[in-house]
């Protein structure tokens, strides 16, 4: 397209699109913008309306309220909570008695290592697999198990229809993570109903940073997100189920994918419960754990798109997954990641405005061409995906070049 053919077409379509807030709207404290989603998009309807984050009327958003609430928490009673909890489940004989969903990155290799040598339990890992592994996520995989004596069971879904699945909800939703998303979630319940293990045990809650404040309230995930009802429709990459079979998917192949039946979970009293809510969660504390206790190695160089190098670093399609959260939202994996360290005390306001103006939404060329022989669709496809879905209220286009309206200072 011509740049007055793009001009035209970004011009024609509705002010704001993902049903976002108008307003953009940076928090105060932590520079998170409003237009963030408080939880993975849709799971598993279309996503067309998305939640965002929670802010009050001052301009602080919600999770740097939960700060405030953490404070006051009494930690010494929480941690009995637990204990009390892990005394009903522990096993006598070390057979499985919880389940640890993860990839050896620090968050699941804290939680696992501190379940087994600290309080005495017999972890089961569950692991649905990056995309691709990157040489320092397979070793860190690998080193997880090794040096936490620990058992694992992995599901690689079948790369045909993981790759279909994943083009769908690129070119439908730019949303590339989708499948994986629902594939990893999907997981540990379906390990836990066949092994008979019902006590799951995730790290963050991921309401300590955007979901409702109300969420993290329980050390419970409500089981409507990761059970389904009979009468439940699915939609893949925004296709329902039904309707697949055009892209060549069958019902049967998207065993892996499918959430476990609401009374099954029921029956056998699966909990999901988050040891963020039982431990003050520190991202960088957890890192520090896992580098001393279960070897975990940061990434050699920066991830794309950000300055940090500990964080979410197995899988080479990583950069995509933020890189069109930084198109749909304005948001990429900089501002994430300084907003967590402004709220844990580690960077000033000022230094994350500077590290989000130099690389939010630097673009992933590392494994671009992978990345598109992958999910095999063209350079032109995906530069009109990306830019149908630049919402009018948050891009210009201006000189041949794309420009957010609006940058947190
Ligand atoms: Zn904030």
């Amino acid at each position: 397209m011509t740049p007055d053919q793009i001009l035209t077409a970004h011009r024609a379509k509705p002010a704001v699109l993902h049903g976002l807030p108008e307003r953009v709207v940076f928090c105060k404290r932590c520079v998170m913008s409003n237009q963030r989603p408080s939880t993975s998009p849709e799971l598993v309807k279309r996503d067309t309306k998305i939640d965002t984050v929670g802010f009050d009327d001052d301009g602080v958003c919600h999770a740097c309220k939960f700060l405030e609430i953490k404070k006051q928490i009494d930690w010494p009673s929480r941690e009995k909570q637990l204990l009390q909890l892990l005394d009903k489940h522990r096993s006598k004989d070390g057979s499985w008695d919880v389940i640890v969903p993860g990839s050896g990155g620090k968050d699941s290799a804290y939680v696992s290592h501190i379940l087994k040598a600290k309080y005495g339990m017999n972890p089961l890992t569950v692991t649905w697999p990056p995309h691709a592994y990157t040489d320092i996520g397979w070793k860190n995989f690998q080193q997880w198990l090794r040096k936490g004596g620990l058992d694992n069971v992995s599901l690689t879904p079948n790369p045909k229809v993981h790759a279909t699945l994943t083009r769908l909800a690129f070119l439908n939703l730019l949303n590339p993570f989708q499948p994986f998303i629902i594939g990893q979630k999907n997981l540990a319940p379906r390990v836990a109903l066949e092994k008979k293990v019902p006590l799951i045990m995730y790290g963050e809650n991921q309401a300590e940073y955007h979901n409702k404040l109300v969420e993290n309230a329980s050390p419970l995930m409500s089981r409507a997100h990761y059970t389904a009802k009979a009468d439940q429709k699915f939609f893949f990459g925004g296709v329902a189920l039904e309707k697949l079979a055009e892209h060549g998917v069958r019902r049967g192949d998207l065993e892996p994918y499918l959430p476990i039946a609401e009374a099954d979970a029921e029956k056998l009293g699966i909990e999901i419960h988050y040891m963020s809510y039982y431990h003050a969660w520190q991202p960088q504390e957890n890192y520090y754990y896992s580098v001393e206790h279960t070897g975990f190695e940061p990434n050699p160089e920066r991830s794309e798109g950000t300055y940090s190098r500990y964080a979410s670093l197995d899988d080479r399609v990583d950069g995509f997954h933020y890189y069109t959260m930084f198109v749909k939202f304005g948001q990429g994996r900089a501002m994430n990641d300084a907003a967590h360290e402004i709220r844990d005390g580690h960077i000033s306001r000022e230094e994350a405005v500077a590290l989000i103006h130099k690389y939010d939404g630097e673009f992933p060329k590392k494994y671009y061409q992978e990345f598109l022989d992958y999910i095999g669709i063209d350079e032109g496809q995906f530069v009109e995906a990306i830019d149908k879905n630049r919402s009018p209220h948050l891009w210009d286009y201006q000189g041949g070049e794309w420009k957010l309206k609006h940058r947190v200072s």
